[in-house]
């Protein structure tokens, strides 16, 4: 076996330290525990169907908070109903960080494999007997 001169481990090392510190911060940015609501937060402009409103001529009413959700691949909008609007707008903010940030996990994930597949392919080689 041979560790070939090619490899900088001290700069691997920094930067597997590096992806692990921040997807540590990620991780804990996401465990609070507070109840979030499913779906993404999003502000909705409509027309009313008025013959001679404003809104038929480019100013639509608005903004509505709405969910924009997504089942079973299906992307659907559900409106928030105005007493319900601070609570689950709030919980939909805090769904939105959580899935933002565990896509950020994921790519860590991947940086990290990536490293450590280089890693390993380009420090083995084949054992073969002379
Ligand atoms: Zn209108």
């Amino acid at each position: 076996m041979n560790t070939p001169d090619s490899i900088n481990l001290s700069f691997l090392k920094e930067k597997l330290s590096r992806l692990n510190t921040q997807r540590t911060n990620y991780i804990i940015s996401i465990l609070h525990g507070k109840e979030m609501v499913f779906g993404m937060p999003l502000r909705v402009y409509r027309k009313c169907g008025k013959k001679n409103c404003k809104c038929n001529r480019g100013k639509r009413h608005g903004p509505y908070p709405a969910l924009s959700v997504n089942k079973q691949g299906k992307q659907k909008i559900v409106m928030i109903k105005k007493t319900d609007t601070s609570s689950v707008m709030y919980g939909a903010e805090i769904y939105k960080h959580y899935q933002l940030t565990l896509a950020k996990i994921r790519k860590i994930d991947k940086d990290i494999n990536k490293i450590l597949v280089q890693l390993k392919s380009d420090t083995t080689s084949d054992y073969i007997p002379k």
